[in-house]
């Protein structure tokens, strides 16, 4: 119906916005580029049915998403400028950021590894950001990262994030959440798990991923994957240089009590090394070129979720 249409899409919204073209869709969300017509400012307009988020028992999280965004103002983490709402939808105007996704960029091949090294410097400033201020993002993925036109890194995507005052009497997270392929073994286990500890978890196979081309844990069956993941049963291949090989190993230890912590991660000999200025300043993505065909693919993850949290 053409009414539904244009509350599908206003081409101009609240007299404030005009919207675009479609930049991406989710699970719940279609964002579109928009222009702030006062500012003159572009934006990344995220559109969320109310209808399809209520059925699913998701507005909680939505209301989550809000508070979290408005909470974590960082420059490796997309801003979230305001939020609208009409009868049928919710409107995010965020931060534009015009690079795609780190998820693409990997898809064409394994990073060189001092761009890799820049990314995952970016990512865990941004995560020991959200950590400090008591914020868990629980679906930490290439997919999750987007790139600016300098090649910068911004998370995005809190819709599954906890706050520490969702922590039960044991101090713990319960709700089991996240994408199969990074999920922390603790959170698979169901026995409750320590957030901050679980991103690391998914830092780890972000970096993996990175250096590699391909995932740690990969099977057709999932239970098999969720076995290699209690088991932290990966094999580094024959490139990772022996500190990146170190890093992985302390990230990716099932054990949550003895994995490796923000501050030894930023203290670690990989992590420390300065990134030559021709990196930081480089526009164009380089990729190493090995031969994919022999490389196994990216999975393109679906959510795995229990909510259980009020
Ligand atoms: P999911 O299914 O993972 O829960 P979602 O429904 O919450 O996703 P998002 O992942 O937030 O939706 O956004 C969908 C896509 O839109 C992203 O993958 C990305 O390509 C694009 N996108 C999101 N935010 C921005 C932004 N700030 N700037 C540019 N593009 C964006």
């Amino acid at each position: 119906m053409a009414a539904g249409a244009m509350e599908e899409r206003p081409s101009v919204l609240h007299g404030k916005y005009e919207l675009g073209r479609m930049l991406g869709h989710g699970t719940f969300a279609k964002v579109y580029h928009g222009k702030n017509l006062q500012t003159g400012r572009h934006v990344a307009m995220k559109v969320v049915g109310k209808e399809k988020v209520i059925k699913v028992g998701m507005m909680e999280q939505i209301k989550r998403e809000i508070s979290v965004m408005k909470m974590v103002k960082h420059r490796n983490i997309v801003e979230l400028h305001e939020v609208m709402a009409s009868k049928s939808k919710i409107y995010f105007a965020m931060e534009l950021v015009r690079g795609g996704e780190l998820f693409n960029k990997i898809a064409k091949g394994r990073l060189r590894e001092d761009l890799a090294r820049l990314y995952f410097q970016q990512l865990i400033s941004a995560v020991d950001f959200c950590h400090s201020r008591g914020v868990y993002h629980r679906d930490l993925k290439p997919e999750n990262l987007l790139l600016d036109e300098d090649g910068n890194l911004k998370v995005t995507d809190f819709g599954l994030s906890a706050f520490s005052e969702h922590l039960k009497q044991d101090g713990l997270l319960h709700t089991t959440c996240g994408t199969p392929a990074y999920v922390a073994p603790e959170v698979i286990g169901k026995k409750g798990y320590d957030g901050a500890k679980a991103d690391l978890w998914s830092c780890g196979v972000i970096l993996y991923v990175l250096l590699a081309g391909f995932l740690p844990f990969q099977d057709d069956n999932i239970v098999a994957m969720y076995r290699k993941i209690y088991r932290g049963d990966f094999k580094c291949p024959p490139w990772f240089t022996s500190e990146a090989r170190r890093l992985v190993t302390k990230l990716l230890d099932p054990n949550p009590s003895t994995r490796i912590n923000i501050a030894k991660i930023m203290d670690s000999s990989w992590f420390k090394k300065s990134i030559p200025k021709t990196v930081k300043s480089n526009k164009e993505i380089e990729f190493e070129t090995g031969d994919k065909s022999k490389e196994p693919e990216i999975l393109n993850a679906f959510h795995i979720i229990s909510l259980s949290e009020g």
